[in-house]
Parts: C-alpha cells; sequence; structure tokens
C-alpha cells in the first residue's frame, strides 16, 4: 500500500495523524479490528478499533508510568498480574525487576502474536521463563483464579468494545480479592482532558473502595490530549512513602523525582462529581 494518512479523532473537530510509510498489518480479529502501520515519525505504530495503542516512539512514556510506580513502592513484589497488555510493553517492564512470576492475561491472542512479529522492542519479554500468558478474558480470569498477587497492573484498552467491563467498579472488587495483604493496583484510567467527569466518577468508588486510591499523571504524546491519568489503588500502601531505591536499569522516563511529581494534581483533577454539579462545571 502506498504512503498514505492515518487518523485517530479525538473529538468530531480534533485528533492525531501519521503519514505512514506502510501497512504492516489489517485484520478483524474475532474481538477488534488490528492495524499496524510503518511510520516515518513514530515507527511502527498499532491501533485497535482505528484507536492508537502504543507507538514505537513514545511507548515508554506510558509503560514505564503505569508499572514502575507500583512496583517501586512495593517492598518486595514477587507475583504480579497483568490484565491486556497483548503488545508486552507492561510486561518488559515488569520484568525489570526480580519477580517470580508475571501473569498476564489477554483477550485476543492475534494481538499477541503480531506484536511479537512487528514490536521486537516490546514483546521480547514474552520468551522470558517467569513470564505466564493466558488468553482469556480478564474479567472471567479474576473472578475464578484462586491465585493471589503482590501488584496488579491493568493495561486494558479505552472503555469500549472487549475492555469496557475493565473499568467497572465490580471489576475492582473481583481485582481487590485476588490482591495479597500489602499488594498495590496500578491501572491505565483515561484522557483527563476529554474524559474527566467518567475519571472523577470512577475515583468516587474507588476511594470507598480503597484506603489510598490515588490518581497519577504522566504525558503520553500520541494519547488523546497528550496527558494520561492512571490510578494507584492499595489499602496498605502509601504510593509516596518509602520508595525503593533499587530503580531498574535502562529506564527511559520514570525516576524517584518524576514519581512524586505524577501524584501532584492540577485543580481541576481534584474537584469531585457533587462540587462540580454544584458549580455549574460539570461537562465543562
Ligand atoms: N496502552 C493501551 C491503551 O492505553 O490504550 C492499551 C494497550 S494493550 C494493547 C490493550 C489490550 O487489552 C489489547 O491487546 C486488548 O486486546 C486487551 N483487552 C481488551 N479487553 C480485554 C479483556 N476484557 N480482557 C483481557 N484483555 C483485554
Amino acid at each position: 500500500m502506498k504512503a498514505s494518512e492515518i487518523r485517530e479523532f479525538h473529538t468530531p473537530g480534533s485528533g492525531i495523524f501519521f503519514r505512514a510509510r506502510r501497512r504492516l498489518l489489517s485484520e478483524k480479529t474475532p474481538y477488534q479490528k488490528m492495524e499496524i502501520y510503518e511510520t516515518a515519525s513514530h515507527g511502527r505504530v498499532l491501533f485497535l478499533d482505528g484507536l492508537v495503542q502504543t507507538t514505537e516512539k513514545d511507548e515508554f512514556f506510558y509503560h514505564e508510568m503505569l508499572v514502575q510506580p507500583a512496583l517501586m513502592a512495593h517492598p518486595r513484589p514477587r507475583d504480579v498480574l497483568i490484565i491486556g497488555g497483548g503488545d508486552g510493553g507492561t510486561l518488559r517492564e515488569v520484568l525489570r525487576h526480580p519477580v517470580e512470576s508475571a501473569v498476564l492475561v489477554e483477550i485476543d491472542e492475534r494481538v499477541i502474536a503480531a506484536c511479537r512479529k512487528h514490536f521486537p522492542g516490546l514483546s521480547a519479554s514474552f520468551g522470558d521463563k517467569r513470564a505466564e500468558v493466558v488468553i482469556g478474558d480478564g474479567n472471567r480470569y479474576v473472578r475464578e483464579t484462586i491465585r493471589q498477587f503482590d501488584v496488579i497492573l491493568v493495561d486494558s484498552s479505552d472503555p469500549v468494545g472487549p475492555s469496557a467491563v475493565l473499568h467497572q467498579e465490580n471489576f475492582y472488587e473481583a481485582l481487590k480479592r485476588c490482591l495479597r495483604p500489602g499488594g498495590i493496583i496500578a491501572s491505565q484510567a483515561g484522557a483527563p482532558l476529554f474524559y474527566l467527569e467518567h475519571l472523577l466518577e470512577k475515583r468516587v468508588f474507588l476511594e470507598k473502595m480503597f484506603a489510598f486510591a490515588r490518581y497519577y499523571l504522566g504525558p503520553v504524546p500520541t494519547y488523546p490530549g497528550g496527558l494520561w491519568c492512571y490510578a494507584f489503588l492499595s489499602d496498605r500502601v502509601d504510593p509516596l512513602r518509602r520508595l525503593r531505591r533499587d530503580v531498574p536499569a535502562k529506564l527511559k522516563y520514570y525516576n524517584a523525582e518524576v514519581h512524586r511529581a505524577a501524584f501532584a494534581l492540577p485543580e481541576f483533577l481534584k474537584e469531585t462529581p457533587a462540587r462540580r454539579r454544584r458549580t455549574g462545571t460539570a461537562h465543562g
């Protein structure tokens, strides 16, 4: 296919585009439409249902900030669960640590196969003997498993399609049951610029469920609005206290200063849905 322009609309009137040198893959899987393009500006780019999932250029912004704050806040993470994450980037970050096992539950085995072929920098860790891949629905897995984990990472796609269930309250209740005492959950939460109401509503139920339910932020240049929100959830671990010192080598984004800064939230993200309704700024 000759060079073309690939667009993702973030709003009816705005979005991001890439000039693609060539399309490496276009496939309708049982769960979603998957496309991979070679671009001059961002290297290879993975789309699911027309939405950017990851680019070789900026994937480390996202993967390091989803994984490292939880792993560095936990005193001794041995067993880790990853929900989603079929591109392998989250697994790679986890296995930088001396964990004993990392279970990855991905619903769409075609995503793993395609990323193992086209994203070697992301997917190399699938070959690590500590990695265990389960093909299936993450929501069902956490309901049925009897295994417990020190850290659980939710690397889902947007709250649409197969991933919608991974943003709901009862999914987090099931996750909590799989968490060992003193355990930590970190999950991608979404774009504060475009999904603010959703984020504020979600925090209401997360704060009821966990003693520490904290949002933190990090830039992801190719995601809607360029700024991404993550949730840090635990009953015992305060994300700003006693971080481990053994930061893995070769990180490109995360460090202890970035960690602390990420939890300093701007005013618009400190709001509550009730206050926004009272001040009439809801849907602002
Ligand atoms: N970082 C990306 C983002 O924020 O949009 C997500 C990347 S990762 C590719 C998302 C993965 O979640 C996809 O491979 C998708 O197939 C998987 N997924 C979606 N719904 C799922 C479910 N219910 N259970 C397990 N995996 C799921």
